[in-house]
């Protein structure tokens, strides 16, 4: 389930507040890297539940 354009464009990295991009089905910082998951169409935009980045 894709995430909405519209909530996409608010949502933005907790760590460091730089917009997020979608990659497959995370979210992924464009600042920090810090990927994060998606729940049923629902971005978890919480910094434990996070995968560091690559
Ligand atoms: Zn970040």
């Amino acid at each position: 389930m894709p995430v909405e354009k519209e909530l996409l464009e608010i949502l933005a990295c907790p760590v460091d507040k730089a917009p997020v991009r979608e990659e497959g089905d995370r979210l992924v910082c464009s600042k920090c890297g810090r990927r994060y998951p998606v729940r049923d169409g629902i971005p978890v935009m919480l910094v434990d539940e996070a995968d560091p980045p690559a």
